[in-house]
Parts: structure tokens; C-alpha cells; sequence
């Protein structure tokens, strides 16, 4: 994992981003990509509307990242209602673009939305490796993906897309250590090779938090619904609280030997200033 402007640390620091939504302006992110930039992260990930109608701004952004700032850039993609074809067509716009490493994905089932030529996201991974020139990394989930029936079974998965050669695994994101932990101990005892990097969120606001549990699942340990209940009314400390309890996570994981972190940054280079700064001892 090197580019140019790549700085040398102790654990690689990732940060993902989102395009704007179709209605509102692609410069809503454009301009923020300097400041991300500052921060030298290991790469930048781009995410990738499910049904596939926001893939131009994740094919724009992430070779703006990669092309102005010399940054990595890796662009989420997922197979759901993708035929071949579809899938063949994005990954030549990607590798033109000079955008050659994916997160693949299959994407979550939705109303409207149907699996075609890929049933999981290892059918895509198996697709792009047929294609060739690309880096595949792939998902995974501390908490149990909410279709597998249990952890073991994701252990089973990603044996699956290590054995595909996945570069790493980037991992859903939670907010108690311990799952990832669980995680991290079954995937070395059933032999899985690809390091995973901790997808880590810090809260900096209720509404936010509200969406993710609805979106994701993931458990709210006591001490955290504990601090956001006692500063519900107070935005300010809410979200200095949100982003201590993402310092005391990430310096746990650095303690236990987590092999990158990737931080789902919503945005705002503002929160991955403050966590990148907070950190600096462990990522520079
Ligand atoms: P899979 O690995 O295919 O798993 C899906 C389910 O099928 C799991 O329950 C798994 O256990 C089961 N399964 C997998 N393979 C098999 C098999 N061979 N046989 C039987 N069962 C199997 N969504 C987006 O739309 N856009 C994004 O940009 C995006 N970015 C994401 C980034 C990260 C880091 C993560 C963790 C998730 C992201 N998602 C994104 C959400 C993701 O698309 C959903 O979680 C989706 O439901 C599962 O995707 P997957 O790639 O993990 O699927």
C-alpha cells in the first residue's frame, strides 16, 4: 500500500467518504478533499449508491483523489442488479480513470432491487479478478452481517475472500472493541491471511447515530448510550464525547494489535482532523 505522498506509519489510517446526493452539488465534497489530503491518510474510499445511479460521482471523486492529490483512492462497488456486462463496463471507466483498487461489494437487498449474474459479493470478487489490473479488498462485519446467521458463518465468508486474495478486509463499523476482537481471534484460528482494519465512526451528533443504528444494526455499549443520554440537550459536548470515546476505541485496538483503521469520516475533515491529530503517535 504506497503512493507518493504516502507517510510511513505504524498503522495504516484510512478515511471514507460519500458523494453528495444527486441533487446537490458534486463541489459539496470536491472542496473538502484538500484538508482530507493534509492528513496523509493510507487511502481514501469512496462509497457507491447500491442500485449503481451515483457511479459517476464515485468514479469522479475517486480519481480526483487520486489524480490532483496523489492520494489512493479506492472505489466502493457493488453487484446488486448488475449483469455482467454492467460490472465489465465500471471497471473499465475505473481502470481508465487510473482507479484500480475496489472495495467489493454485493450491497444490501432493497425493494425495487434484485440479484442478476452475482449472488455474493465473492461472485464480483472472482469477476474482477478475472478482469485483472485490480486490487480487491472486501467487508466484513464484528457483529455478524444481519443475513448470515451467526459470526461463524462470516468467519466462513471471508475465508472465502481471503482465498480470492483479497488485499484486506475493511470492517463494518462498531462500537465495542470486544466484537472486533471475537473477530479478529476466529479469523487467525481459521487461517485467514488478509490483515483487517477496524471501520471506526466517531458520533458527533444523535441524529447520526439514530441512522446508523437503523442502517447497520450495531450495538450502543452502556457507556456510550450513558454519555449520549447525559448530553442529549447539548450538542457541543455531545460530539466531543462522540469523538473521545473513537480516541479511547482506537487507542484499545492500536494496544491489541489492530492492522489499520478505517474511519468513516461522514464527510467532515473537521472529525478526522481531530482523531488523526489525537492519534498521531500511533499512526505517524
Ligand atoms: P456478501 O459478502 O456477499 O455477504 C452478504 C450475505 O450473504 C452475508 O450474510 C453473508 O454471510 C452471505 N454470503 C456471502 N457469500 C455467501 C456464499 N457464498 N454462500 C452463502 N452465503 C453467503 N453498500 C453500498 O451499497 N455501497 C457502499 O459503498 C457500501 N460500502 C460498504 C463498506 C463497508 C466497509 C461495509 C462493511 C459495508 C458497505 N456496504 C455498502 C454495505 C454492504 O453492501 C451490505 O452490508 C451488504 O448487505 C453485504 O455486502 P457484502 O459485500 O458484505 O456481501
Amino acid at each position: 500500500m504506497g503512493t507518493d505522498k504516502t507517510v510511513k506509519r505504524r498503522i495504516p489510517l484510512s478515511f471514507e467518504i460519500f458523494p453528495p446526493k444527486a441533487d446537490a452539488p458534486l463541489s459539496d465534497i470536491l472542496v473538502k478533499l484538500g484538508d482530507f489530503a493534509k492528513l496523509s491518510p493510507e487511502y481514501i474510499s469512496v462509497t457507491y449508491g447500491t442500485d449503481g445511479s451515483n457511479a459517476p460521482r464515485t468514479l469522479e471523486i475517486t480519481e480526483i483523489v487520486r489524480r490532483d492529490y496523489g492520494i489512493r483512492s479506492v472505489a466502493h462497488l457493488t453487484c446488486m442488479n448488475a449483469t455482467h456486462g454492467d460490472i465489465a463496463d465500471k471497471l473499465l471507466r475505473f481502470k481508465s480513470a487510473g482507479v484500480t483498487d475496489i472495495l467489493a461489494l454485493r450491497g444490501d437487498r432493497r425493494d425495487g432491487l434484485r440479484l442478476i449474474d452475482f449472488n455474493y459479493a465473492v461472485d464480483l470478487i472472482s469477476f474482477i479478478n478475472k478482469a485483472g489490473g485490480f486490487s480487491v479488498c472486501a467487508a466484513c462485519y464484528p457483529e455478524g452481517h444481519a443475513e448470515s446467521g451467526g459470526i461463524k458463518n462470516d468467519v466462513e465468508i471471508m475465508k472465502k475472500k481471503d482465498a480470492l486474495g483479497v488485499t484486506h478486509f475493511v470492517s463494518q463499523l462498531f462500537f465495542d472493541n470486544g466484537v472486533f476482537m471475537r473477530l479478529l481471534d476466529l479469523a487467525a484460528a481459521g487461517g485467514i491471511k488478509a490483515p483487517i482494519h477496524a471501520g471506526v465512526m466517531p458520533i458527533t451528533n444523535i441524529k447520526q447515530l439514530a441512522g446508523i443504528v437503523k442502517v447497520s444494526g450495531v450495538k450502543i455499549p452502556d457507556r456510550l448510550a450513558r454519555q449520549i443520554g447525559k448530553f442529549e440537550g447539548n450538542p457541543q459536548a455531545l460530539k466531543q464525547a462522540g469523538m473521545n470515546f473513537a480516541l479511547e476505541q482506537i487507542s484499545e485496538l492500536a494496544a491489541y494489535g489492530v492492522s489499520g483503521v478505517h474511519l468513516y469520516t461522514m464527510n467532515s475533515p473537521d472529525t478526522a482532523r481531530y482523531i488523526r491529530d489525537n492519534t498521531s503517535y500511533l499512526f505517524e
